[in-house]
């Protein structure tokens, strides 16, 4: 099924807690004399990996803790992102957007300013790259019961590093937020809050819904103003929804292995991606954690070309679709075009 891997060229949805190597794993646990239930790394993957047959998306989710330990302190955030953007670049990525929540890294009194800050350091790593063209970095928010507070601080916070960007001209920096964490515990409309700060601030936003819970959650995140929507597997459930998607052109960032993975559908030959393309919904591919569903972005491609018979067609326009749906400026999308036009010549 070679011949399509050179489609993996964009990700847009990708987890940094959920991408750690087992090797960085390692050398970071000694460095911070942190103890690891294991040293071997093949032992330490199948700990942070996700069963390929999850019970649901709360278990996906427990394949975070012992990454979220290693991730408290801000040389640890830094070293992490530098190591994802390398790898992102020897697989010839030309452009990623990063998510992670800086509320997760405040354990060891990192404020959530500083866990930003750190991520940003790591960001020079691009410099350095052959084939990236640039790495920005997405803010999550988290469904909990009592964290309101911090998520608004994490709202204020990619506002005054968006504002920063936009001042100061920096290539590469905080570009949105987003929600993320158990969507079925916590359903989407709680959060209405969050999104009314997010908008009156103009800070842009993608929200994972439409995975554990229903179309209706996907309405909301419409209806909240959400730029994209993480996942939105189930807005099938329902036509209205789904019409409203269309219409509106919010770019679904589809993560097929992980939506395997956690049940959101069942198998491959129910996986609406072609679907969603016929239809005009503008999706896209993306692997929401390469460590935790054991993938990367060229495998997600090769396992649509060898299960559902993706067309060559159809991957150039999922790689248009993530241009397009990207949180670039629109002569930065231009220039990943351009770069990315010459690539996808050949079959
Ligand atoms: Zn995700």
């Amino acid at each position: 099924m070679h011949g399509f891997s050179h489609y993996g060229l964009i990700d847009l949805h990708l987890h940094l807690d959920g991408s750690l190597t087992p090797e960085w794993m390692i050398t970071w646990a000694a460095k911070q004399q942190i103890t690891l239930p294991t040293q071997d790394p093949t032992a330490l993957k199948s700990l942070i990996s996700a069963p390929a047959d999850c019970a649901d998306l709360n278990q996906y989710l427990a394949s975070f803790e012992i990454p979220l330990q290693l991730l408290q302190r801000p040389e640890a955030l830094t070293n992490a992102v530098e190591d994802l953007i390398q790898r992102l670049d020897q697989q010839g990525l030309r452009y990623a957007e990063i998510r992670f929540a800086p509320q997760l890294h405040q354990r060891e009194n990192m404020s959530q300013q500083q866990a930003v800050e750190a991520v940003l350091q790591g960001l020079q790593a691009v410099k350095k790259c052959q084939s990236l063209y640039r790495v920005n970095v997405i803010l999550c928010c988290m469904r909990g019961a009592d964290n309101q507070s911090q998520n608004e601080e994490t709202v204020r916070l990619a506002h005054q590093f968006l504002t920063q960007k936009a001042t100061q001209n920096e290539p590469m920096g905080v570009v949105a937020v987003d929600l993320a964490g158990a969507e079925a515990l916590y359903p989407t409309a709680q959060f209405a809050p969050i999104f009314q700060l997010a908008n009156h601030l103009g800070v842009p936003f993608t929200l994972h819904a439409g995975e554990a819970d229903g179309a209706e959650s996907v309405q909301q995140a419409l209806d909240f103003g959400a730029k994209r929507i993480g996942h939105g597997i189930r807005v099938r459930e329902n036509a209205h929804i789904l019409a409203q998607l269309i219409r509106q052109k919010t770019p679904l960032e589809m993560c097929p292995c992980s939506n395997l993975q956690t049940k959101t559908v069942a198998c491959w030959e129910d996986y609406p991606l072609r679907h969603y393309l016929q239809q005009g919904v503008v999706a896209t591919v993306n692997t929401d954690n390469m460590t935790v569903s054991q993938t990367h972005i060229q495998h997600e491609f090769r396992q649509l070309a060898q299960h559902i018979q993706l067309s060559h067609e159809e991957a150039k326009q999922l790689v248009e679709n993530a241009i397009q749906a990207s949180f670039l400026t629109d002569e930065e999308k231009d220039h990943l075009r351009h770069l990315i036009r010459p690539q996808l010549t050949q079959p």
